[in-house]
């Protein structure tokens, strides 16, 4: 066997493992665009429960006539990065009004959120700085940080003695800037950050303090500014990122927010934005719609809200068992990885698509069907899926 053939026949052995290990992850072909209910590509009609649209605006028709309108204006790209020929006044604008929003001086666009975090922590940390970071964060800013010269601290999740720990650590070892960074709201469990707390203890210690707001923008707290705003620390936090392919639109694209000197050094050296195209026109017109949307009222953040505690005690009374909490992220545990794909399986065919999450998004032995509620949602809709729910939970003998 060549030396190419044997490399090609190690990836299909890979595979293999990673299917007899019951991990394996199909993709369903989605026929609709996104929506409370979408049809599969073999011709069903599902609720879809596992979208990050929890608004509703991905096909909110408000949102598709701005992003119409800003493809007649203003074209379909820009075959640019931002520093070359790559930004018009939309771009400028979009920043400024997502700056607004979150309560920051100036934000900078990226192509997404990975891209945000990717850029972050290199361009701002040297190797005489020190990061410290939740053990569950995102994928996205533990390779962010991996790729950055900083000393690397990590506090056990969630847990505020070990941030201290880490925070004392990283000062007696001398470090010049440091930078604790979390979720603000972690996507596997719907964990909400305790940034009040963790704001007091940066302060203690001198510390910036950064968050990742991709599942929480546009719909935590009392106007769906963040995580920040529901733990009553708005305006108080040094580093914003988040995306726009979620609760803000679901499009594509993501940002990085705070104040106006760290945005322009991003400008200046942050790599996903130097060499990686605009984010397109007409995402960019759709975005300035949401937050016009968002800013008027807080009727869709509002819904959201009631469908998340109606689902939540649907499942309880059923006997699930789920993380508790108020976010619109439900995991509903299973531990076992084929299980959890069973009953995903199964609730397909009652017409609720959800999917199972297992190693190596979550830890092993930790598989889980994480729902996710939408404003798009009735109550009769949620009602339908919670009977489906409970008729598969049952077969499968979870409750
Ligand atoms: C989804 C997500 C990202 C990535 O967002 P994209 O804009 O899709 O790249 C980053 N961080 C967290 C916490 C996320 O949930």
């Amino acid at each position: 066997m060549s030396s190419a053939e044997a490399f090609y026949a190690s990836v299909r052995a890979e595979l293999d493992a990673i299917r007899e290990a019951g991990l394996y992850k199909s993709e369903r072909i989605i026929a609709t665009p996104q929506g409370a209910v979408v049809r599969t590509a073999d011709q069903r009609e599902v609720i879809n429960l596992c979208a990050n649209n929890y608004l509703g605006l991905s096909s909110d028709p408000r949102v598709l006539e701005a992003a119409h309108e800003a493809l007649r204006t203003h074209g379909y790209g820009m075959s640019s990065v931002r520093f070359i020929c790559g930004t018009q006044d939309v771009h400028k604008e979009l920043e400024a009004r997502l700056a607004r929003f979150l309560g920051t001086e100036d934000t900078i666009l990226y192509g997404s959120a990975f891209d945000a975090n990717g850029g972050l922590f290199e361009t701002l940390l040297g190797a005489e700085d020190a990061v410290i970071s939740d053990a569950l964060n995102h994928a996205s800013i533990i390779d962010g940080i991996r790729l950055s010269k900083a000393r690397r601290y990590r506090y056990d999740h969630n847990d505020l003695d070990d941030l201290r720990t880490q925070l004392a650590q990283a000062a007696a070892d001398g470090a010049r800037h440091k930078l604790v960074f979390t979720d603000g709201v972690f996507s596997m469990d719907g964990t909400v950050a305790r940034l009040d707390e963790i704001r007091a203890i940066c302060d203690e210690y001198g510390a910036l303090l950064g968050i990742d707001e991709c599942h929480a923008s546009g719909f935590m707290g009392a106007r769906g500014r963040g995580t920040h705003e529901a733990r009553g620390v708005f305006g108080k936090i040094d580093i914003i990122t988040g995306t726009l392919g979620k609760a803000l639109g679901g499009a594509s694209g993501g940002f990085t927010s705070g104040r106006r000197e760290v945005v322009e050094l991003l400008r200046q050296r942050s790599r996903p934005y130097l060499f990686s195209n605009t984010v397109a026109p007409a995402i960019v017109g759709g975005s300035l719609k949401v937050l016009d949307i968002l800013e008027a009222s807080t009727e869709l953040r509002d819904r959201l809200e009631r469908n998340t505690a109606f689902f939540r005690a649907g499942l309880g009374k059923l006997g699930f068992d789920i993380k508790p909490g108020d976010h619109p992220i439900i995991p509903i545990m299973v531990y076992d990885a084929e299980r959890a794909q069973a009953l995903a399986q199964r609730l397909l065919e009652l017409g609720v698509y959800v999917v199972g999450f297992f190693f190596p998004v979550v830890p092993r032995g930790q598989a889980r069907i994480r729902v996710q509620m939408s404003a798009s949602h009735d109550e009769a809709t949620l009602q339908r899926a919670l009977d489906a729910f409970a008729q598969a939970g049952r077969e499968l003998e979870l409750i």
